[in-house]
C-alpha cells in the first residue's frame, strides 16, 4: 500500500482565463494558491494527477526550524506561524501541531553540531533546549536506553502529509480559487517573450503568471522553454505502523531510524538521509552541478536502479504540445520503495522503541525527493520569462516551509513586499561554483 492520501473532488473543467495560474498541486503549489486567492486573485491551480498525491503526502509532516540552513531559517519560522494562520482559517483538519521535535544521540560530534546550531539559532531568536545525557533519557524514556545528550526544540510540530495538501486546495475553492486535478500542464503560450497562457491537455488558459510548483518535474517542464534548472531527485523508503504503541514520543530522531505520529496514531518510520540513486537524463546531464551535493552525502545515497529512467520525469527529450505528454502516462510518480531498505528501517525502530514490537506494519512506499544542487530551493521571478515564478527544488525540507514558500511566491507575482530576503533563492546563483555553499543539515 502507499502512502495514505485524503482523496478529494474538484472541477473538471477550466476557465478560459485567469489572473494566475499554479502548475502543481503539491504543498507549494496549493499554499502559493491559497495565498493569491487570499489576495483577491483569480486563481487557477491545475494538477496533472490528484493534489498532494507525490512528495508532499509521502514525507514525515516534520515542520522544523531546528537544523535549517541559515538561507531557509527566517522563511521557516514565518512558515510555522502561516501554518497556524491557515490552520485556523481552514479547519484543524491539517494536523498542524507545535508538538516539540526531540533529537536524540551518542556521538559528541553530532550533539556538538546541533549546540553550535543552537548558538546562531538563538541569535535568530530561535528558541531550542540543548539537553544533558539525564534530561535526554527522561525525554526519550520510550528508548529505554541512556544517551549522551540531545536537542528538544519545543517550538516546531508537525503537520499531517496525509490531510495537508488537499485541505488547503478545499481551502483555495473557498476563496473562489478554482482546482483542476487529472490535468497536465504542457507548456506556456507566450506573447512578446512574456506569458500569455497555459497549454493544458484540457485547453488553454489565458494569463499574465504562472507558478511552476511541479516538484520533481519541474526541470522537465522548464526545459521545454529553453530555461535550464539544476535538479536531480532520490528516492526515499519509508513505512508507517498501525496505531496502538503507547508513550512515545511525537516525533523522534536518531541517527539509525526516526519516528513520528501521525494523526490517526500510527507511526511513521524512516532513516534520515538514506536514499537510493535512480539515474535519469536530467541528473547525468546535470552532474556537474551535484557533485559538491554528491561529496558531502555520499555515504547515504545507494545505487539504485531503472524505475525513474523509466518514470521519464526527469526526460531531456522536448515534447509536442498537442500530444499527451510524460506527465500524462505518469499521473501519480510512486516509485516501488526499497525492500531492504524497509527490513533495515522496521528492524531499528523495533530495537529502538520496544513499543513497536506489537503494531503491524500498515503501508509502505517511496518518494522522489527532488533536490537543488545546495539543498535550498529556487523561489525565483526572474528566470527569463516575465510573468512566470518557479517555486521547486525543496530539496527534502520542502513541506514545513510550505506556507511560507508559496506566500513568498504570491509576494512575488503581486509585488508586495516579500516575507523574507529573496536573494538566497535565486535560479541564477548555479551559475556559480556550488563548492562550500552546500546546506549543512
Ligand atoms: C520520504 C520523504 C520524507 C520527507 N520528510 C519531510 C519532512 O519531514 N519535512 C519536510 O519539510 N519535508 C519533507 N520532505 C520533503 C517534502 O515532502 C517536499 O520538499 C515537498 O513536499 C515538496 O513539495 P512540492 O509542492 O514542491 O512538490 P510535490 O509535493 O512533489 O508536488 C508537485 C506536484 O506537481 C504536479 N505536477 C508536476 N508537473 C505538473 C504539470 N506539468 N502539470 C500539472 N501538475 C504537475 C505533480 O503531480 C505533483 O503533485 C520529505 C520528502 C520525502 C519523499
Amino acid at each position: 500500500m502507499t502512502a495514505p492520501l485524503l482523496a478529494i473532488a474538484t472541477q473538471h473543467d477550466l476557465p478560459p482565463s485567469a489572473d494566475s495560474v499554479v502548475i502543481g498541486g503539491g504543498i507549494v503549489g496549493v499554499c502559493a494558491a491559497y495565498w493569491l486567492a487570499r489576495a483577491g486573485q483569480k486563481v487557477v491551480l491545475v494538477e496533472k494527477g490528484a493534489v498532494g498525491a507525490e512528495q508532499s503526502s509521502r514525507n514525515w509532516g516534520w515542520c522544523r526550524q531546528q537544523n535549517r540552513d541559515a538561507r531557509e531559517l527566517p522563511l521557516s519560522t514565518r512558515s510555522l506561524a502561516l501554518w497556524e494562520e491557515m490552520a485556523q482559517e481552514i479547519g484543524d483538519s491539517l494536523g498542524f501541531t507545535r508538538c516539540g521535535l526531540l533529537y536524540l544521540s551518542n556521538d559528541a560530534a553530532e550533539i556538538e553540531g546541533w549546540a553550535k546550531w543552537g548558538r546562531f539559532a538563538r541569535g535568530e531568536g530561535v528558541e531550542t533546549h540543548m539537553l544533558g545525557a539525564a534530561e535526554a533519557a527522561a525525554r526519550g524514556a520510550a528508548t529505554g536506553q541512556s544517551w549522551l545528550g540531545g536537542v528538544w526544540a519545543p517550538s516546531d510540530g508537525i503537520a499531517d502529509p496525509a490531510r495537508a495538501a488537499p485541505m488547503i486546495a478545499k481551502g483555495v475553492e473557498k476563496l473562489g480559487g478554482q482546482v483542476v486535478q487529472d490535468c497536465a500542464a504542457r507548456g506556456l503560450e507566450l506573447e512578446a517573450g512574456r506569458v500569455a497562457g497555459v497549454i493544458t491537455e484540457k485547453g488553454t488558459i489565458r494569463t499574465r503568471s504562472v507558478v511552476v510548483a511541479g516538484g520533481a518535474w519541474a526541470a522537465s517542464f522548464l526545459y521545454q522553454l529553453g530555461i535550464a534548472f539544476p535538479q536531480a531527485s532520490v528516492r526515499a523508503s519509508i513505512l508507517s505502523v498501525a496505531p496502538g504503541a503507547q508513550g512515545l514520543p511525537d516525533a523522534l530522531h536518531t541517527a539509525p531510524v526516526s519516528v513520528t505520529r501521525r494523526a490517526d496514531g500510527g507511526y511513521t518510520l524512516a532513516i534520515s538521509g538514506r536514499a537510493n540513486l535512480d539515474p535519469t537524463p536530467g541528473a547525468l546531464m546535470g552532474a556537474r552541478h551535484f557533485v559538491p551535493m554528491f561529496a558531502r552525502r555520499w555515504r547515504a545515497l545507494r545505487p539504485g536502479g531503472a524505475q525513474a529512467w523509466t518514470a521519464g520525469f526527469e526526460t531531456r527529450r522536448r515534447w509536442a504540445l498537442d500530444r499527451p505528454t510524460p506527465m500524462e502516462r505518469v499521473r501519480v510518480l510512486d516509485p516501488r520503495p526499497s525492500a531492504s531498505q524497509i527490513n533495515l528501517t522496521l528492524r531499528r525502530a523495533r530495537a529502538l522503541l520496544p513499543a513497536l514490537r506489537d503494531v503491524p506494519v500498515q503501508a509502505a512506499w517511496g518518494g522522489y525527493i527532488d533536490s537543488t544542487p545546495d539543498g535550498v530551493p529556487v523561489i525565483d521571478s526572474d528566470i527569463g520569462i516575465p510573468g512566470l515564478v518557479l517555486a521547486a527544488g525543496l530539496s527534502g525540507h520542502g513541506f514545513g516551509i510550505g506556507p511560507g514558500v508559496g506566500h513568498l511566491v504570491a509576494d512575488m507575482l503581486l509585488g508586495r513586499q516579500p516575507i523574507t530576503e529573496v536573494t538566497q533563492y535565486r535560479l541564477a546563483r548555479f551559475e556559480r561554483s556550488q563548492w562550500g555553499k552546500v546546506a549543512e543539515f
